[in-house]
């Protein structure tokens, strides 16, 4: 432990120190003594790389059907409880135009699974809109499940730049207990469409799920390193929170309390940070669902980026992955007051009309011979795809 803490502050002061499994372990399993030096190192590294900047982005919820029926998700597809919708794209667009008028320069447009050619194709009719709208002064995020490289190319070339697809849990064995084993939650396919994403330009982003039932520190150290591996550019990690329609909630007793949940989390969050400086990490709508100041919490444990949610509030009541979901019924306006006013607190600065294009993904397009990251993704793509 005192070891731990020794690189911890050795990292604070600036130095390089490289954190083994071991370290991973430790600071997600030691008391809380553990966490002034990790949060303080996290601070340390955000503020010598990026800046105090915490980054918007946009969120609309165009659609919660979906093909899949994972364990811990309130949308799956045998869930009966759920009113299903889908957002036509004229909706869509005023909901991003709502937020484009109010600052937001980053939006993500998030769904289940849905293969569908007649969904995809609304989809690229949004992303070439935006294109057309707003040029290369926004950037659009995509969240819409493990989709085919072709698809993933068209959606990429209508204009969508970076795409979030959570990997949930690092371990095989542990993905396969939380999913269906019926042939299409298959861990290495979405292993696999990550990897996809990664090589054909899309600033990539992945995520775990944590504090599930029977998720080890081992394991969430794991994920940590999957991800670096992974050389990922965005990250979203949020505490398992219970969904009465799900089958992992008959075994919540094996779980965490909730509290412990967020505390995982935002040693994730800060361990993450201290491996990835330069990558965007959320602090996440589970993450403050389960405690009222996770907003703050998560941005001083090393997270840059807060999400204002965009989607009708008549959609947006039924896109339930969890119970107890905040909706924040204020107007957008109020909502990037608030979040103004809560970074301050926490000595931060909200960024405004400021796409947040991470440093990560510059750097890693610069080396790989592609412009970095700004330009529209047709154009920085040139023929890799
Ligand atoms: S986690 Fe995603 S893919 Fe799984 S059921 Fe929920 S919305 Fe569908």
């Amino acid at each position: 432990m005192r070891l731990l803490e020794e690189k911890l502050d050795d990292i604070a002061s600036g130095h390089e120190v490289s954190l083994e499994r071991r370290d991973l372990v430790d600071a997600l399993e030691s008391g809380p003594g553990v966490e002034g030096p990790l949060f303080r190192a996290a601070s340390a590294v955000l503020e010598r790389t990026s800046g105090p900047g915490v980054y918007l982005r946009g969120i609309v919820e165009v659609s919660n059907a979906c093909q899949k029926n994972c364990f811990y998700c309130g949308l799956r597809r045998d869930n009966p409880g759920v009113a299903r919708y889908t957002m036509n794209p004229q909706e869509v667009m005023e909901a991003l135009a709502h937020g484009w008028r109010a600052g937001l320069r980053s939006f993500l447009l998030q769904s289940g699974e849905l293969l569908g050619d007649d969904y995809i194709d609304e989809v690229c009719a949004i992303l070439s809109e935006c294109r057309s709208r707003w040029g290369d002064s926004v950037r659009m995020v995509l969240s819409m499940g493990e989709l085919p490289p072709d698809v993933l190319d068209r959606l990429r070339d209508a204009g969508g730049g970076r795409y979030l697809l959570r990997i949930e849990t690092s371990d095989r064995e542990l993905y396969g207990r939380i999913h269906p084993r019926d042939g299409i939650h298959r861990w290495s396919a979405r292993d696999a469409c990550l990897r996809h994403l990664r090589s054909t330009g899309w600033q990539t982003g992945s995520g775990v799920l944590v504090g599930f039932p029977w998720q080890t520190a081992s394991e969430l150290a794991g994920d940590l390193e999957y991800l670096v591996d992974l050389d990922i550019d965005m990250c979203g990690m949020g505490p398992w929170i219970e969904h009465q329609g799900t089958p992992l909630n008959e075994v919540r007793e094996q779980a965490p309390p909730r509290a412990r949940r967020v505390t995982l989390t935002l040693r994730m969050i800060a361990l993450l940070r201290i491996l990835m400086p330069e990558i965007n990490i959320s602090a996440t709508t589970a993450l403050q669902t389960l405690d009222p100041r996770g907003l703050e919490k998560g941005l001083e444990a090393g997270a840059n980026v807060f999400m204002p949610n965009l989607t009708p509030l008549k959609y947006r009541v039924n896109y339930n992955l969890y119970e107890g979901k905040t909706v924040v019924v204020d107007d957008l306006e109020s909502m990037i007051r608030e979040g103004k006013r809560r970074c301050e607190s926490v000595r931060r600065l909200l960024l405004p009309d400021d796409p947040g294009d991470p440093l990560h993904y510059g750097r890693r397009r610069a080396a790989e011979g592609g412009k970095p990251g700004g330009a529209p993704p047709g154009d920085r793509i040139g023929g890799q795809g």
